[in-house]
């Protein structure tokens, strides 16, 4: 569209996926059980409502959006009943040494606002960062502003990105807690190991000492809107962008090189891929953008001078899916237990968090603790099933690196020089570069998933690429 705005010709497209299929860390998949088919996302799993290039992409594609997780739907056909009764309602912090309920929410409005009042002496601390969150939300909102002009916001870094987005930036530089328990912030410990916590550990897997502010503002934001998944997995809103692009898709191609073309060459750029049929091709282009982490990649670009500046530490971590029994003492003794349950800050054992995606006896809460449940858990290393079921019919294991450790860029410490008397400073390291190269207007190699290192969301990640394309196509110039 932009192209044809400026009077441009369309370009030709090549997309190189290693993979067998499109979406990457949008991932799903499903099980039949007593004739009943259920599906689940392995990887991405939900958007908010105010995800607006996933929410016009699913209605443009027609494709069916419901309630997270979804589990009771497939492509156009939303059981919307038991869907709804199997979106998360509750939600538990259980202590798994003394076997106790930190938390208990869910049980309804009335009981949820006394336990609040109760335990965080009111609820200030909640609407304090709800507020927080929703500026946060605004300012990642900003973002879409520029694609109604095809001739402004144009950046070429991340930090330049942020530079109208105050909020961001700053929690950028802070841990989750700290920001909260600065002078201005003052949100109480307790709320911010169970609620804030609560939301960094199922969102990133990480904890409130560790994650930056940005990443809980993100994982906050869940919390406060309405979540989506698309009936029959996310991946479908990827691949029809892809299928309704002029661009050709090859599949089982892995990218194994980046280097500036020999010089006479036509094109600037040198693209060596492993084919499907295990063939070493060697092809030309004007521009390359790279649409995938690049410490994991395994990419070879430019003799590698880039890779410290876009290195990330990508959190390894194991979903695992099943259907069984729970152990009746795993859980305190009770009627129901929540839909989600997360283990406290920094408890890793047996697991971060387990989410009931389904009660596959009946549809009501109280049958999933002695009947079958489909589980969805998250741990950082492989499940003990038998620590968690007391018998198990079937289970599937995935593993990824989901998303980095998103470290706040005040996180080292350095001193300036080998002098133990010397002065520290913060190393305020940059976001990883969005320009590898470049070889005059209109050519280059860029690259998005730098982006992933501020947040790392699949809404995000479409953001950072559509900027990153007007950027290589249209360079800052105008
Ligand atoms: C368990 C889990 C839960 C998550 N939950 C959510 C959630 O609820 N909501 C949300 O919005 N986000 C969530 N995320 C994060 C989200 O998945 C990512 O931010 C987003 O999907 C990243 O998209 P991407 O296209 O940038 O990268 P990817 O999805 O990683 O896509 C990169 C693609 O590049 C391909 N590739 C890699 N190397 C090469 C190569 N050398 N040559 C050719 N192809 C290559 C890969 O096969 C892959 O298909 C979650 C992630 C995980 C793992």
């Amino acid at each position: 569209m932009e192209l044809e705005a400026r009077g441009l010709d369309p370009a030709e497209i090549h997309v190189f996926e290693s993979g067998v299929r499109v979406g990457g860390r949008a991932h799903s998949g499903s099980v039949n059980y007593n004739n009943k088919t259920y599906h689940f996302e392995q990887g991405a799993s939900m958007f908010i409502g105010k995800n607006r290039h996933l929410l016009d992409l699913a209605i443009k594609f027609e494709l069916s959006l419901c309630s997270h997780p979804c589990t009771f739907a497939h492509t156009n056909d939303v059981d919307m009943e038991a869907n709804q009764a199997s979106s998360l309602g509750s939600y538990g912090v259980w202590e798994p040494r003394e076997n106790k309920w930190l938390v208990r929410m869910g049980s309804g409005p009335l009981i949820d606002s006394v336990r609040m009042l109760w335990r965080y002496r009111g609820s200030g601390d909640l609407s304090y960062v709800r507020r927080r969150t929703q500026v946060a939300v605004d300012e990642f909102m900003q973002s879409y502003d520029d694609f109604n002009n095809h001739t402004t916001g144009i950046f070429s870094t991340w930090d330049e990105y942020l530079e109208d987005k105050p909020l961001l930036r700053t929690s950028l530089y802070y841990r989750a807690a700290e920001f909260y328990q600065s002078p201005s912030e003052h949100i109480r410990r307790r709320f911010l190991d169970e609620v804030v916590s609560l939301a960094t550990r199922v969102n990133y897997m990480q904890d409130v000492d560790r994650i930056s502010a940005l990443g809980a503002h993100i994982s906050m934001a869940a919390e406060s809107d309405t979540a989506y998944s698309v009936a029959g997995g996310n991946w479908q809103i990827f691949a029809n962008m892809i299928s309704s692009a002029p661009a050709h898709l090859h599949l089982n191609t892995t990218v194994r090189e980046i280097q500036r073309s020999p010089a006479g060459s036509d094109r600037p750029y040198a693209l060596t891929v492993m084919s499907s049929e295990g063939v070493e091709i060697t092809e030309y282009f004007d521009l390359v953008i790279i649409a995938a982490p690049l410490p994991l990649a395994k990419i070879r670009v430019l003799d590698e001078q880039h890779t410290k500046l876009v290195a990330a530490d990508y959190v390894h971590m194991h979903v695992t899916f099943a259907i069984g029994i729970l152990r009746d003492d795993l859980f305190p003794a009770g009627r129901d237990i929540p839909r989600l349950i997360v283990t406290p800050y920094r408890t890793t054992e047996p697991f971060n968090c387990l989410s009931i995606l389904a009660c596959l006896t009946q549809h009501s809460m109280q049958r999933c603790r002695d009947g079958p449940v489909l589980v969805k858990i998250f741990s950082h290393a492989p499940l003990d099933l038998q620590r968690v079921f007391s018998s198990v019919d079937w289970h599937h294991e995935q593993q990824w690196h989901s998303y980095p450790r998103l470290e706040p860029r005040n996180a080292g410490y350095v001193k300036e020089d080998g002098n133990e008397s010397a002065a520290f400073r913060l190393d305020r390291k940059p976001p990883p570069p969005i320009i590898l190269d470049q070889a005059g207007p209109a050519t280059g190699v860029f690259y998005v998933n730098g982006m992933e290192t501020l947040l790392s969301t699949m809404e995000s990640q479409t953001v950072a690429a559509r900027h990153v394309v007007r950027l290589a196509l249209f360079g800052k110039g105008e």
